[in-house]
């Protein structure tokens, strides 16, 4: 051979091999780019836990080792992040207040179910990122919390609304983690406070009320015994008159200061065991205790017990004080002459008992009343029978301890029908 042509073949074979080489080269680069391009759709499509599958060896196999790594480490953060996520959204989820997370410019961070509620949300579960204008449909909170967006101080307020539902909204800044200075929003906790708002102001009425119904007779007590002692010669008379109504007031303080201790009693349920009573034994005391009274009063008290034999867990005296009260209105408010009627019986397998009386009866709109501590329709007529006021708050809460129920029909001047439903065994 010439040597040319051995220089020329010789170049040939190299430059055929570096095309082989090249084109080998070229088809592992693609197959690289094939599965990476697959991949960063999986990425895309959050499929985090896909790696790249590739044989490739040299800067290709590092930089799949590489890429492979990355994505773990990504992997694991998002996994921490979404844990993170879940603690924080169920920790939301369990708080009983109503929370909103808010920017400084009033968008919303997060928010759990109870302020979805509370705020009656106009985007419910779409919340986040938008403004609280789009998202809270109540007038009054809004209001309340668009005062304080982006404040630095914290704010505590009890806001009623028209429909007499109260809240406390609490509004906290929320300062960027580690400064003093910075804040990213605030914080807002909105609890329901109706019912303690509510409880809160029968405690006052019932103190103010008490104090009131033990300053009345205490005045009259004290005005006749000055009076007695100012004028030691009153005729007997008079004196003997005086003595009366100071005995006869002094009486009904002892009944005032009874009724409030048993009604106190009654809700504190303390150091009260529940026990068999038969229900007849207990009502037949009370029957001729009150048809003493009755039969002065030239009323009759008939009753008809469908069973003498029947029982019901009662704590204590409850239920002898329960037939006391209705008996007593009973032949309280019914003039002489008149008829009161105690039925027992079963129904749906629940005790009733019902006492009716023909008496001066309930106008319709003091109905809904008679049960509320020191309501009386007509005070003058009660205080004059000697009524306290409290006997039928002391009944609905004996009725309520017993998980049992009260309701009254009345018919003003022709009678009244108190129904008392109790469970035949108290769980
Ligand atoms: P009181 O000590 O005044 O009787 P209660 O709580 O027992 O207090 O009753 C409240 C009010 O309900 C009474 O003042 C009376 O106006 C009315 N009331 C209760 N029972 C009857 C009844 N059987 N008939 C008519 N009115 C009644």
């Amino acid at each position: 051979m010439e040597p040319i042509s051995s220089i020329y073949f010789f170049f040939m074979l190299a430059a055929a091999s570096i095309a082989i080489l090249l084109f080998r080269y070229t088809l592992t680069l693609r197959r690289f780019l094939k599965s990476f391009i697959k991949l960063s759709k999986k990425v895309s499509n959050k499929e985090f836990h896909s790696r790249l599958q590739t044989s490739a060896r040299g800067e290709l196999g590092e930089l799949s080792r590489n890429f492979n790594f990355m994505m773990e480490t990504m992997e694991n953060t998002i996994e921490e992040v979404e844990y993170k996520h879940l603690q924080l959204t169920s920790v939301l989820k369990s708080i009983s207040h109503g929370i909103l997370v808010i920017d400084i410019y009033g968008n919303v961070i997060l928010i759990n179910d109870e302020a979805r509620k509370i705020i009656k949300s106009k985007t419910r579960g779409n919340e986040e990122g938008k403004n609280i204008k789009q998202v809270i449909n109540v007038e009054a909170i809004l209001k309340e919390i668009e005062r304080y967006v982006g404040s630095k101080e914290s704010e505590n307020n009890n806001l009623t609304l028209e429909d007499e539902t109260v809240y406390k909204i609490k509004i906290d800044p929320v300062y960027l983690q580690n400064s003093k200075n910075a804040i990213i929003g605030s914080i807002i906790n909105i609890e329901d406070i109706t019912e303690i708002v509510k409880l809160e102001n029968m405690r006052k009425d019932f103190v103010a009320n008490v104090s009131h119904e033990l300053k009345t007779p205490l005045t009259s007590i004290n005005g006749f015994v000055e009076t007695l002692t100012m004028n030691e010669n009153l005729d007997v008379d008079k004196r003997n008159r005086f003595l009366a109504i100071i005995k006869k007031e002094s009486d009904r303080l002892k009944r005032l200061i009874e009724d409030i201790l048993l009604l106190s009693s009654i809700e504190n349920k303390n150091n009260l065991v529940t026990e068999n009573i038969l229900l007849y034994d207990v009502f037949k005391e009370v029957y001729e205790m009150i048809n003493y009274i009755a039969k002065d009063k030239n009323i009759n008290i008939s009753y008809n017990f469908e069973d003498e034999k029947i029982v019901v867990e009662a704590y204590g005296d409850y239920i002898k004080q329960l037939f006391l009260n209705l008996i007593d209105n009973a032949v309280k408010y019914t003039p002489p002459g008149g008829e009161v009627t105690i039925n027992q019986y079963t129904k749906y397998d629940e005790i009733v008992i019902e006492i009716i009386d023909n008496g001066i009866g309930i106008p319709k709109e003091d109905i809904d009343k008679i049960f509320q501590r020191f309501y009386r329709v007509d005070k003058a007529r009660s205080r004059s029978v000697g009524g306290t006021g409290l006997g039928l708050a002391i009944t609905k809460h004996i009725v309520n301890s017993l998980k049992g129920r009260i309701c009254v029909e009345s018919e003003f001047q022709k009678g009244s029908k108190f129904i008392v439903t109790l469970p035949k065994k108290i769980s």
